[in-house]
């Protein structure tokens, strides 16, 4: 047989020969605006938390008086007994915030996915996937073991191809994100009701970047697109603007119960600490009723997008605007280099590589958030502009 220590060895081999080694970077201290990185204090342009709640007063406050009479644990998978008072008000603060009857929180948005598309779908159904959805949406359709069907990215037209291939009396479920992950596009999501409605698909929404990004008060794209109610199944994060950890599906009452029977990564799980569910509580209030964060994100993505504007001949003016960028560099190994020269100048962003995006298609993704200054966001606009004419150059 192979060894362990053979396959560990191919499998770095590949990665490396791939260019897509990766490492944990290693983090030394991080406030709400920096990361400290081997012993350098960087502006942070890689983090979900859009909003600062992280770091909110507010949210801060609430969390240090609850730590001190909270269990550290839940010990167990909420239908045990790891429930508590600490999560069932955050199902409250929900179903308020995404405008449901009823919601139902997992230990994370991966669980979130792994468990509900795994319930309420099997062999014999059928998935319409957008072909740029998240791995977490992937790897569960994957698992349900029903038949997939991709269409174009934020297609309608593609989506209503496929769905004429779906036949009349099976079980189907369109699943998109509603602003994506990758390059902060936004699903075209009438359209795509509409025709979920004509053929009737059922439509599963995950919401991991819209909520508190999208809409005047940040519930999410039904919001945005004044569609309250319309989609059947919304599904979100704790981790990302809502600054804890969990994941979460708003819902009517009977798709919270059905999951709470069948999703295996609900019970199968330890519930998500109560103290986690209390700074999750604290961040939806203080979205709801503190408009300055959203307010201040807004006003950095147009910061962001009039100055990228005027330097470069990337125009990032969309529709519905996002704290997620783009800078496609293509080649794996130049989106590394290209992530150095802006640690080199103070700032830290992500670089996506395949499998996250496809091969050939690397780029920085930069995270706009509502702690950042006018200054560092004029300023790394300036440097990722350099990048550019430089790549143009050699090119
Ligand atoms: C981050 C993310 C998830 C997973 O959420 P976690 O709470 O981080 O597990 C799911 N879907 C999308 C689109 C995401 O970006």
């Amino acid at each position: 047989m192979k060894s362990l220590s053979q396959r560990i060895t191919s499998l770095i081999a590949e990665a490396k020969n791939l260019g897509l080694l990766r490492h944990i970077p290693q983090v030394e201290k991080r406030d709400a605006e920096t990361v400290k990185i081997a012993g350098r204090t960087l502006f942070n342009f890689a983090s979900n938390d859009y909003l600062g709640l992280s770091h909110h007063p507010a949210v801060l406050e609430t969390v240090a008086k609850a730590a001190k009479e909270l269990p550290t644990s839940s010990s167990s998978s909420r239908l045990i007994c790891g429930d508590s008072e600490q999560l069932r008000q955050l199902e409250t603060d929900i179903a308020e915030l995404k405008q449901r009857e009823s919601s139902l929180v997992f230990p994370s948005g991966y669980h979130t996915n792994i468990g509900t598309i795994c319930a309420l779908c099997r062999k014999g159904d059928f998935i319409l996937s957008d072909n740029d959805n998240h791995a977490s949406l992937i790897d569960a359709i994957r698992l349900s073991g029903a038949t997939v069907l991709i269409f174009k990215h934020n297609d309608p037209e593609s989506l209503e191809a496929n769905l004429k291939k779906v036949p009349d009396e099976a079980f189907c479920l369109v699943v998109t994100e509603s602003v994506f992950s990758t390059d902060g596009s936004v699903a075209p999501l009438p359209k795509i009701i509409e025709i979920c409605e004509r053929y009737g698909a059922t439509l599963m929404l995950d919401e991991a970047h819209a909520t508190g990004t999208l809409g005047e008060t940040g519930r999410g794209t039904e919001e945005q697109f004044n569609l309250k109610g319309r989609c059947h199944i919304l599904m979100g994060t704790l981790g990302k603007a809502l600054a804890s950890l969990g994941g979460f599906i708003a819902g009517s009452p009977e798709l919270t119960s059905a999951l709470t029977n069948r999703a295996r990564s609900l019970i199968y799980s330890t519930a998500l600490p109560p103290l986690s569910a209390v700074a999750a509580s604290a961040a939806i209030r203080t979205l709801l009723k503190d408009p300055a964060p959203l307010e201040k994100l807004r006003k950095n993505i147009q910061l962001f997008v009039n100055e990228m504007k005027k330097r470069t001949d990337l125009d990032f003016s969309r529709k519905v605007q996002t704290p997620i960028f783009p800078i496609r560099i293509g080649d794996e190994r130049e989106v590394i280099v290209a992530r150095a020269k802006l640690i080199e100048k103070g700032f830290y962003t992500a670089a996506l590589r395949y499998p996250t995006v496809p091969k050939g298609a690397a780029m920085l993704r930069i995270s706009l958030s509502a702690v950042h200054s006018e200054e560092s966001v004029t300023s790394l606009a300036a440097h990722i502009s350099e990048i550019i004419s430089e790549k143009n150059r050699l090119s």
